[in-house]
Parts: C-alpha cells; sequence; structure tokens
C-alpha cells in the first residue's frame, strides 16, 4: 500500500534514474535507430484510430462500433507507450511509463475478451460481395414479385371488368322479366326472379369492391388530399343510411396530405360504413373520426358503438372475403376491410383493432406524413445510400 501511495505521488518525479541514453552505453547509431523507430511506430499508431474514428462516423451504421472504439483505443495506448519509450532518452518518466502500460494492458486484455465475444457475430457479418449476392437475389425476386403481382392486378381487373357487361345484361333481362310478365308469372316464380336479382345485385357489389380493391396503389402521382373535405363528401353519399339508422357522425379536425384521393375514400368509406353496418340493434350508431399529430405521422381512429369483435379475429377481419357474419345477418363482400389494409400498408403505415363485443370498435390506422411508396423508391437513384 505503502508503495501505491508512494508511486502515485511520485508520478512524474524522474530522479530515481538517469536518462537512458546515460543507462548502459549506447552508440549514436544505436540510440537514433531505437528512437526513430519508436517515433515511426508511434506515428503510425496515432494515424490508425483516427482512420477508424473517421470511417465511423462517415461510414454510419457500422456493425460492432464497439470492438472499432476499443480497438481504436487499444492502438492510440500502444503507441503512447513507444511515444514515452522516446521521452525517456532525455527524462526518465518511468512510473507514468508503467502507468500508461498497464492501462494499455487493460485495454488490450478487453479488445481480446471483445473479439472472442463477437466473433461468432462478426463471422456472420456478410461481406460486400455476398450483400451483392444477396442483392442481386433480391433484385430477381422483387420483379419477379412484381411481374406476377402486375400479372394479378391486370387479371383482377379485367375479370371484374369484363364480368360488369353480361351482369348488367343478366339484371336488365331479369327486371325486364318481371315488368313484362310479372303480372302473368305464379308466386313461386315470382320468388325465383326475386332471389335471381338479389344475387346479381350481390355479384355487382362484389365486382365493385374486387375492381376498388384491385386499383389500390396504382396511381403514381401524389395531389394534396384535404380529409375534412372528402370525408364530407362520403358522409353526404351516406346520408341516406345515416338519417335512416338515426346515426351521429363527430368528425374532429383532419390534417391534409399528400396522397391518393381515391385511395383515402376507400378507407374512410369502408371503415365509416362499417362502423353504420354493424350497428346494435338497440342504440343509435355513433362515429367518432379524429386523427392525432404524432410528429411523423397522423394516427386515425374511427370508432364506433356497435356490436364490436372478438379479439381473436382482430387479425383476420383484415384478410380478403373473411367475414364474421353471415350474408342474412349483415350484407357485404369481406373486401372492405383487406383494401384498407391493402392501402395502409402500400403507405408505409398500420392498421389495427381495439373492440369489446357489445360495446365498439375502433379501427386505428397510422399514415406516414410524407408518403413514399415503392413508386418512389423505384424513381430514386439508388435504394441504399452511404451517408
Ligand atoms: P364486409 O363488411 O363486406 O363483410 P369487411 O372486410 O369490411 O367486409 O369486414 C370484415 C368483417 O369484419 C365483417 O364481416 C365484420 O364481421 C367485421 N367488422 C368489420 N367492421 C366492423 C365493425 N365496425 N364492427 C364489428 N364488426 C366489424
Amino acid at each position: 500500500m505503502d508503495q501505491l501511495i508512494e508511486f502515485f505521488s511520485r508520478l512524474t518525479d524522474t530522479s530515481d534514474w538517469p536518462p537512458r541514453w546515460y543507462c548502459g552505453r549506447w552508440t549514436d547509431f544505436h540510440g537514433w535507430l531505437y528512437i526513430a523507430s519508436d517515433l515511426m511506430i508511434w506515428l503510425a499508431y496515432m494515424v490508425i484510430p483516427l482512420v477508424l474514428i473517421r470511417y465511423l462516423f462517415v461510414k454510419k451504421g457500422v456493425p460492432l462500433p464497439g470492438v472499432f472504439w476499443l480497438f481504436g483505443a487499444f492502438i492510440l495506448l500502444c503507441g503512447l507507450t513507444h511515444l514515452i519509450d522516446v521521452v525517456i532518452f532525455w527524462i526518465p518518466i518511468y512510473r507514468i511509463s508503467a502507468l500508461i502500460r498497464f492501462l494499455t494492458g487493460i485495454v488490450s486484455i478487453a479488445t481480446v475478451v471483445a473479439l472472442f465475444r463477437y466473433f461468432d457475430e462478426a463471422v456472420g457479418l456478410r461481406t460486400s460481395k455476398e450483400y451483392e449476392h444477396e442483392l442481386l437475389f433480391r433484385q430477381q425476386a422483387v420483379m419477379e414479385l412484381t411481374r406476377s403481382n402486375e400479372e394479378l392486378q391486370q387479371f383482377a381487373y379485367v375479370a371484374s371488368h369484363d364480368l360488369q357487361s353480361p351482369l348488367k345484361t343478366i339484371s336488365n333481362y331479369l327486371n325486364l322479366l318481371n315488368m313484362k310478365y310479372g303480372s302473368q308469372l305464379p308466386a313461386d316464380a315470382h320468388k325465383l326472379v326475386e332471389t335471381s336479382t338479389n344475387a346479381a345485385e350481390r355479384m355487382r357489389v362484389l365486382i365493385n369492391d374486387l375492381l376498388d380493391f384491385s386499383r389500390v396503389g396504382n396511381e403514381v402521382a401524389f395531389t394534396p388530399v384535404d380529409l375534412n373535405q372528402l370525408v364530407a363528401e362520403i358522409l353526404e353519399e351516406q346520408q341516406a343510411e345515416i338519417r335512416a339508422s338515426d346515426a351521429t357522425i363527430d368528425v374532429g379536425p383532419l390534417p391534409t396530405m399528400m396522397a391518393h384521393y381515391t385511395d383515402f375514400k376507400q378507407v374512410f368509406q369502408n371503415l365509416i360504413s362499417n362502423g353504420l353496418k354493424y350497428r346494435r340493434s338497440t342504440v343509435a350508431p355513433h362515429i367518432q373520426i379524429r386523427a392525432i399529430d404524432e410528429v411523423n405521422q397522423f394516427c386515425f381512429s374511427i370508432t364506433d358503438n356497435g356490436i364490436g369483435i372478438e379479439r381473436q379475429y382482430f387479425e383476420r377481419v383484415f384478410q380478403i372475403f373473411q367475414r364474421l357474419h353471415g350474408r342474412n345477418e349483415f350484407s357485404g363482400t369481406g373486401i372492405g376491410l383487406a383494401t384498407c389494409k391493402k392501402v395502409v400498408d402500400i403507405y408505409g403505415g398500420h392498421i389495427w383493432i381495439e373492440s369489446t363485443v357489445g360495446v365498439g370498435t375502433t379501427f386505428y390506422f397510422t399514415i406516414p406524413k410524407v408518403i413514399k411508396t415503392i413508386h418512389h423508391y423505384a424513381q430514386t437513384d439508388t435504394l441504399y445510400s452511404v451517408s
């Protein structure tokens, strides 16, 4: 303990040793060779950490940055021991030298431990060649996916578009049949015509919903969309349903966003009409529409006081054609929420549900303030930027 106290109290005291020049017999050549070599090593050891630090600052997000810092400190301290060896030729700072060597020892061991600890992780890191390979593979996969997606979209569009015309003919002829021969038809034939007309109408709604679903995300150019105006337009269109059900709709201030009008309309229209449709028979529907500014995104909520949804179906209802109720209970195609999810996904947001059966449901969805769809990424020069 006494030695320790003495060591630190006389840390800079050089009186116990002669300078190295006078310790033993040095020729000028031998001494200066020693000094010049140590100075070269020190200089190199100073530059290496500086390069490492610059690398860490320029290339943000480098994996295992802690190991880089440790390695930099280790090399810097090693360099310092060489500089002290030079100084000792004139000033015998042997205590400081011992202290720096001790620190170098500790940092060296910490570096070794870190290297062993992160070895597996480092082995798992991909080299730029491996990244290049993976990028190529992903580009191929994306191209394949885009192609099959375009084909599917085209198919859905053409199929639903072309189906509209024969369906219109069926509906028109059923109406004609009813008008011309309705009075002569027996009651059971009437029933058959009515069932066929209803089925044709259901098919018309299904085809329209499918068309809407296939159109989502097709447009590239964005325009400013005033959501207050958009919701007002939807409420105007649903006036009949609102009046018939004695519903009240409470709309908070909504933002204006750069987006596609039709995409946003699909989302709000589906969620509002579901709020009106899935109402409880005992209470008039009350729907609240809100938007919260969350710095980088808006969080929208549409709350109803309807029948509610059981927790186990919170994910399932967003899948296409998934319905929780029979046609006789509530009409529908099971496409509405899938369309909402498709829009929100394409815009880089999230959609989720909170609900209590018999109390009501809230649909939440977030939309980033700066929306970037795949079209925007495709327009930029590089997918991955260094800075
Ligand atoms: P659709 O309404 O045409 O059946 P959706 O995709 O809009 O299709 O909804 C899927 C299912 O989710 C509905 O069949 C219904 O069971 C349930 N659902 C949707 N919205 C609500 C809501 N607000 N309250 C209760 N259930 C809902």
